[in-house]
């Protein structure tokens, strides 16, 4: 037997694939219920709502809804945080500000590097000089 602490509950379990203990399953099972059934009954709610109408915490909420389980489509004021700043999405782990963000950070790393292979630059001095004699 494998066993370990629950990270929502603390308790000791019998380790299984869910990496909680049964206790915790069944609270989120029980969450992931009233979730489903407050949003069936109110589809313009928002994720903040839904929260504090089924004290179900956010994160957890977030969690259904990047899982799949929950689905945001007919829901039109359903969102859950961007993962940086907190910007309220319906798809991604970011919203698109921060991914633009982390793809220019990207792009400024890759250049700090030295380059390896480098594009001839002879050949656009001579199509400038080409240009300078037409
Ligand atoms: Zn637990
Ligand atoms: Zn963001």
């Amino acid at each position: 037997m494998n066993l370990a602490n629950c990270p929502r509950c603390g308790k000791l379990f019998v380790m299984n694939y869910k990496g909680i203990c049964t206790n915790c399953m069944k609270d989120i099972e029980a969450e992931y219920e009233a979730c489903v059934k407050y949003l069936r009954e109110n589809k313009g709610a928002n994720i903040q709502e839904l929260s504090d109408e089924t004290d179900v915490s956010i994160r957890q909420i977030t969690t259904f809804i990047r899982d799949g389980r929950i689905s945001i489509a007919n829901a039109p004021n359903m969102g859950y945080p961007c993962e940086v700043c907190g910007t309220m999405l319906r798809e991604g782990n970011m919203c698109e500000s921060c991914r633009s963000k982390l793809t220019s950070d990207l792009r400024e790393a890759s250049k700090a590097q030295p380059q390896v292979k480098k594009s001839n630059p002879g050949g656009a001095y001579k199509a400038v000089d080409r240009i300078r004699n037409d």
